[in-house]
C-alpha cells in the first residue's frame, strides 16, 4: 500500500472512532480500491473488484458504504458521470470543485467556499432554498497541458 493510501484509511479509521460510527470491512473494502486507483470510478466497476478475493459484496452494501464515505468527505462523487474519487487530501465537508482531466481523467480538486456562497446567495435572492450545489469542470491537468 502507498502512504497517501494509509493516511487515507488511517484518516477514516478516526474519523470513524470520533463520530461513533464502525468503519465496516466493505467501507474500508471500497475506500482502499478507490485509493488505490489513480482515476474515478464507476459503481459497477467498484462491485465487481470488491468481490474479486472470493468475498463478493452485494451491489446495496457497496452503495452504502459510498455514500457513507461521501458523507465523510473521503470520497467524491464525480456528478457529470456518476463516479467516485478518493479525496486526495483530508477528508473534509467543505464544498469541492473538481476538475477533471480529459487525457489522463486525473482529479484536481479545488476548495471554492466564496462560490459556493455566491451562488447560494444568487439563488436564495430568487427565493430558491438550495440544497446542494455540484461546481465540476473538464479541461487538461498541468501535467498534460504541458505534454500537449
Ligand atoms: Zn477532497
Ligand atoms: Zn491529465
Amino acid at each position: 500500500m502507498e502512504a497517501a493510501m494509509h493516511a487515507l484509511i488511517r484518516e477514516a479509521e478516526a474519523l470513524c472512532l470520533r463520530t461513533g460510527v464502525t468503519f465496516t470491512p466493505p467501507r474500508r473494502r471500497v475506500l482502499e480500491l478507490l485509493a488505490a486507483s489513480k482515476i474515478p470510478m464507476k459503481a459497477y466497476d467498484l462491485i465487481s473488484q470488491a468481490g474479486a478475493d472470493g468475498h463478493p459484496f452485494k451491489p446495496p452494501t457497496v452503495y452504502r458504504a459510498l455514500e457513507f464515505l461521501c458523507q465523510l468527505g473521503l470520497v467524491h462523487r464525480i456528478e457529470q458521470d456518476a463516479t467516485f474519487v478518493a479525496c486526495c487530501h483530508s477528508g473534509h465537508t467543505q464544498p469541492v470543485a473538481l476538475f477533471v482531466c480529459n487525457s489522463c481523467l486525473k482529479v484536481t480538486e479545488v476548495a471554492y467556499p466564496n462560490v459556493a456562497k455566491v451562488l447560494e446567495n444568487a439563488a436564495q435572492a430568487q427565493g430558491f432554498q438550495v440544497e446542494s450545489i455540484v461546481v465540476e469542470g473538464r479541461g487538461q491537468c498541468a501535467p498534460c497541458a504541458q505534454a500537449a
